[in-house]
């Protein structure tokens, strides 16, 4: 068995240290907002290289309480990829704000950036990119148009926690990055948590007094906020695990070179783009890094060769099958089936392979032997 995942190695690696942090938080009786959240926040915002951090609930809290603290609400667009996870549309929905789509750019999955600039209306007040898969998008482009219609900027970097542009972490380059601590994520916990990042003081106040009812002073609530604070065990949790995840992006980057090397000349897949064989790619002479938080690859038959993996005991997903332009929850936007190729061409034909930091080499070689094996199989014998 070959699971996509697998988050019980890590835990195993490193079980002791991981079991004293959370008795010693239990044994000290201060569980939310304490000093191992403050430490956190102290180390992630040194780790990434910006001002300020705040810990909350989850990376969907990260992205609603971030657009809030920007007051980006009912009648202002904000423009975002159609595909990506339901997150990132919820929070602008949340906030009572319109998300407005752009397609995304065939190679990257990441939005178009020069498609931005046709969907600018008044009532713009941000762009939300994604950066898929962990790959960075379009930074500059992004940033130019912002700084041209005065629009904030707000990453999520859910999927992408320590990636690169041009040598600065993603959630740094625009004016607020929601990171997501889901268990599954590069930089996960064992529940639910998140973490708005910022250069901005007013971001930093406002988002650091929403996650808390609204308040500044305990008990003096000056607007409507949420309980979305992170607790000290997930805090713990995570401060152990930050100190291995350079090398955990490292070991990703690695078997995403692998995996490319081996399939590249397989003409029925297409791999993640403009990967050297170091596992960095560039794009635009902008030197990127990215973290795979999943390597994602294109095949035509994907039903078959996903049967195929399977019955091989190698677990696969997609990531996304239906773009969110097409979702029920969105109807009400009046996007169309062809509104936007290149994310259905891409909901319809992506597969992600395994890929998780202690995948060994041969394990990813029995991912490649399968997937060779169910393509040098015509596709009328490929269902035995
Ligand atoms: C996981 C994810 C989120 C939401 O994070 P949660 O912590 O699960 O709330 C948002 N956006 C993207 C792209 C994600 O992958």
């Amino acid at each position: 068995m070959i699971p996509l995942c697998d988050l019980q190695i890590q835990y195993a690696n490193h079980a002791d240290e991981l079991q004293r942090v959370v008795a010693e938080v239990m044994a000290a009786g201060h569980y939310i907002l304490g000093p191992n959240v403050n430490a956190l926040e102290e180390e992630i915002a040194e780790y990434l290289g910006c001002k300020h951090a705040i810990a909350v609930n989850s990376g969907t809290d990260a992205l609603h309480l971030a657009l809030r603290a920007l007051n980006i609400g009912p009648g202002d667009e904000v423009i975002t990829t159609p595909f990506t996870f339901v997150a990132t549309t919820e929070a602008i929905g949340l906030v009572g704000a319109t998300p407005v789509f752009v397609d995304i750019d065939p190679h990257t999955y990441n939005m178009d950036a020069n498609a931005i600039e046709r969907v600018v209306t008044s009532n713009t007040k941000a762009i939300l990119p994604v950066h898929l898969y962990g790959q960075p998008c379009d930074m500059a482009t992004i940033g130019q148009l912002a700084d041209r219609y005065d629009l904030a900027v707000v990453e999520d970097c859910a999927q992408a926690f320590g990636a690169k542009y041009n040598g600065q972490s993603v959630g740094t380059l625009g004016t607020v990055g929601c990171l997501s601590f889901f268990p599954s994520k590069n930089l996960g916990c064992f529940g639910d948590g998140g973490m708005i990042v910022t250069n901005s003081d007013e971001v930093f106040e406002r988002s650091e007094m929403l996650r808390r009812h609204g308040g500044k002073i305990k008990y003096h609530h000056s607007e409507l906020g949420l309980n979305s604070r992170l607790d000290e065990i997930q805090a713990a949790i995570l401060r152990v695990k930050l100190k291995h995840i350079s090398e955990w992006n490292e070991a990703r980057r690695r078997i995403a070179a692998a995996y490319t090397a081996a399939l590249r000349g397989f003409p029925e897949i297409r791999c993640p783009s403009d990967l050297t064989e170091s596992g960095k790619a560039s794009t635009a002479d902008v030197p990127l890094e990215c973290v795979f938080h999943q390597y994602t690859v294109q095949v035509s038959q994907r039903a078959d060769v996903q049967e195929h993996l399977t019955r091989d005991g190698i677990g696969s997903a997609v990531y996304y099958p239906i773009p969110l332009h097409l979702q029920a929850v969105h109807a009400n936007l009046g996007y169309q089936k062809g509104a936007f190729p290149h994310a259905e061409f891409a909901a319809d034909h992506c597969l992600s392979l395994p890929m998780f930091p202690e995948l060994t080499n041969e394990q990813a070689g029995l991912v490649v032997d399968s997937l060779a094996q169910v393509l040098a199989t015509p596709a009328n014998q490929r269902i035995a």
